[in-house]
């Protein structure tokens, strides 16, 4: 079965994003035209972002936002600054996105959003500058019932508070459900900065005691020390699981008898890095690791066709977008490891944003606690149905998860039907 109508794409996320899309549409029996319409986004802008620099000098940013799918309510997916930003990335992620928002029943289709800009070559100012720009660009497009910003690699809460007061001050009106991940004196969610990661650890609990690892005691490689790699480490170490390794983009350190998590969070706000952390050795090949769990929590094919097999983790638990392709899960598939899925192992992060979203909907916010209790459940809950599917199914659980999203977004564009 091939996407007919759509132009070809050489390798990379969004091959990787239809390929999946392809074996999980076959399995579900949908016609081409249905998975042609699955994988294409509704609605895609690129827009110029003018940059005038610190030093007067002016500076042209090229920016974009892909609303894949609306079928189940507004679009949803984050806004990521990086140089590598291309607009194939950005569909892939939008579309991983629609399958996250529908496999964790959240009332959203999937969006993403991208700048090509390295954030650390810029000033407080300049980032404020460019997301203002990108921001008033983009303004027809989102909006509390169209499309939801919330932070990516590269952004954090300070750029959704941008975000927010640039939308508000074009309409009239403060707007704050147009973005989630927002400060708390902004309408932001208690537990938001935090609920990707602990979601991912809700299911790599689950994942190793399913493997019959007893987490309390079992080691751990963490790829990537942002907003989600280092969290999930100190949520790991709180769970007597022992951080052996972590990487960042400037290299890997590790500690064979566990990494001291809070040291390592000191010396990454004091270095801007994890590299040279008193205590611990240099790692060269951190994904290699003998380690009962591995999390990639940093970009997206990093598992691949050409290192898959040197992966020795029992079990791999997606923090990342995108991080495993689809050669290396047939290879890790085949050597029996377990993989966790990006749409479900990172979900915590859009259920959050949900509960930020209803919350600042109704102007009524919730505890700490209600919004971690919640999570856990939408968490534990999924990970049971996802698991249950594949194994009645015989399918991996990326499989299982895939054909259960899609479904739910096949079948609420059929109820719909097309207009006119
Ligand atoms: P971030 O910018 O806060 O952190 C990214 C980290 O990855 C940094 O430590 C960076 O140095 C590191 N990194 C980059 N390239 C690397 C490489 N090649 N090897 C090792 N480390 C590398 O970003 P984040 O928000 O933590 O996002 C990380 C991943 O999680 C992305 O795939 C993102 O799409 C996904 N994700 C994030 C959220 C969220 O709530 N922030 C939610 C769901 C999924």
């Amino acid at each position: 079965m091939t996407l007919t109508t759509l132009p070809a794409v050489d390798g990379g996320p969004l091959n990787d994003a239809r390929t999946q899309l392809r074996e999980a549409a076959t399995l579900l029996g949908y016609d081409d035209g249905l998975i042609t319409m699955l994988a294409t986004p509704r609605r895609e802008v690129t827009v110029s972002i003018p940059l005038r620099r610190d030093d007067g000098a002016v500076e042209l940013l090229i920016g974009h936002r892909v609303q894949h799918n609306f079928s189940r309510g507004p679009a949803k997916g984050g806004l990521r600054y990086s140089p590598d930003v291309t607009l194939d990335e950005v569909r892939a992620l939008a579309m991983w996105m629609t399958w996250k928002c529908a496999l964790l029943d959240v009332p959203y289709g999937g969006a993403k959003g991208g700048v090509r800009i390295d954030p650390r070559n810029y000033s407080r100012a300049e980032l404020e500058r460019v997301t203002r720009r990108y921001t008033s660009e983009i303004s027809p497009l989102i909006g509390p019932e169209r499309d939801i910003p919330a932070p990516d690699i590269g952004t954090d809460e300070d750029t959704m508070a941008w975000l927010m007061d640039t939308y508000s001050v074009q309409q009239g009106h403060t707007v704050l459900g147009v973005t989630t991940g927002k400060p708390l004196s902004l309408g932001g969610s208690l537990g938001r900065a935090t609920a990707t990661s602990r979601g991912v650890v809700h299911v790599a609990l689950a994942a190793l005691r399913s493997a019959g690892i007893e987490p309390a005691g079992a080691t751990a490689a963490v790829q990537g020390f942002g907003k989600v790699g280092s969290h999930a480490a100190r949520f790991l170490t709180d769970a007597g699981v022992r951080v052996v390794a972590v990487s960042d983009q400037y290299g890997a350190i590790g500690c064979p008898t566990g990494l001291d998590i809070h040291a390592l969070a000191d010396h990454v706000a004091a270095t801007g890095s994890v590299v040279d952390l008193p205590g611990s050795d240099p790692i060269p090949d951190l994904l290699g690791l003998d380690v009962d769990l591995l999390v990639p929590a940093a970009v997206e094919g990093v598992i691949h066709a050409g290192n898959a097999a040197s992966v020795r983790a029992r079990v791999i638990v997606e923090g990342a977008n995108g991080p495993t392709t689809p050669e290396a899960d047939v290879i890790l598939q085949a050597a029996g490891q377990i993989v966790v899925p990006d749409i479900l192992a990172n979900a915590g992060g859009v259920i959050v944003s949900y509960f930020e979203w209803v919350q600042a909907n109704q102007a009524y916010w919730w505890s700490a606690d209600e919004v971690e209790a919640r999570l856990a459940d939408r968490m534990t809950a999924a990970w049971e149905r996802v698991h249950g599917h594949a194994t009645r199914l015989e399918v991996p659980l990326r499989t299982a998860a895939t054909c259960l999203a899609v479904e739910r977004v096949a079948q609420a564009h059929l109820q719909r039907g097309l207009y006119p």
